[in-house]
């Protein structure tokens, strides 16, 4: 089955999300955990996350994903940032933990010129102090364009992060399209090349999830700027051979275009028209 979604505002809670992307034809949504400045989260609904739990189960919502605040930074050069956002996530997953199926993506962070080997410890020693073995919940290292001094910008430093992580099999990998165009990855010219490489270097049994955006700048411009499906420098062409791919089609494929919920109703109706199942 074709898992098709976009990001959507949580403000309503998880059973109006459902039936927000059940309205505009998706089966799968992607939501922040919370006000992307980093506030605090909404006490837990119990009631609305049941509701959903079973709204899930009988319209074929097989999995969903959270986003943590953009803000965080877990390798920043201050304690005190560090410490807020390896707080906030470990609140995520235990709020998370909750929901049937729900994956949790992070961005790695930025190592703010203490260098790419420190940046990468850092974010390794968070995760071992945020992921425990009785979560349910999977953590997803986004992979990044590599904007400023940005951490997870390669496929080697996404495996480093990995091979630091103590409890593996809560581990995995969130391939934004973007951000892989934007790092230098050709995902237009060579899109079973950057496969191939995903997979010798991470494997491609830790990708969990595609953020799927065009964008708005050229090939490894290291800018991060999304675009909508077919406007943007990867164009309609290379989403389709992405969506279709044999090794990504069971994965889930999350829109986070510039649009409101009618560009998102259009894209996702777009992209089913492209999908061959
Ligand atoms: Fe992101
Ligand atoms: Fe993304
Ligand atoms: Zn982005």
């Amino acid at each position: 089955m074709f898992k098709i979604g976009c990001h959507l505002s949580a403000s309503k809670g998880y059973v109006h999300m459902a039936k927000e992307i059940l309205s505009i034809g998706g089966n799968t949504f992607q939501f922040f955990t919370r006000n992307p400045r980093g506030g605090t989260a909404k006490e837990i609904d119990k009631n609305d996350i049941e509701r959903f739990n079973t709204m899930a189960r009988e319209n074929g919502i097989e999995v969903i994903l959270a986003h943590a605040p953009y803000t965080i930074n877990v390798c920043s050069a201050d304690e005190k940032i560090r410490r807020f956002g390896i707080e906030t996530m470990k609140d995520d997953i235990l709020r998370l933990d909750l929901v049937s199926n729900c994956m949790y993506n992070f961005h790695p962070g930025s190592h703010v010129g203490q260098g790419v080997d420190t940046g990468i410890q850092l974010i390794i020693d968070a995760l071992n102090e945020i992921i425990s073995k009785e979560q349910r919940t999977i953590v997803l290292l986004e992979t990044m364009a590599g904007k400023g001094s940005e951490v997870g910008r390669s496929f080697e430093e996404i495996k480093k992060i990995i091979d630091g992580v103590k409890i593996k099999e809560k581990i995995g990998v969130c391939l934004d399209t973007c951000h892989v165009y934007d790092a230098g990855y050709d995902l237009v010219n060579n899109l079973d090349g950057v496969l191939d490489e995903f997979d010798k270097i991470i494997g491609l049994d830790r990708l969990k999830a595609i953020h799927i955006n065009d964008s708005k700048n050229p090939f490894e411009s290291h800018k991060d700027r999304h675009e909508k499906i077919g406007d943007g420098t990867l164009g309609t062409e290379a989403f389709e051979k992405i969506i279709n791919n044999s090794r990504l089609k069971e994965l889930p494929f999350y829109l986070e275009t510039p649009n409101e919920l009618d560009g998102y109703e259009k894209e996702i109706k777009l992209l089913k028209e492209l999908r061959i199942d």
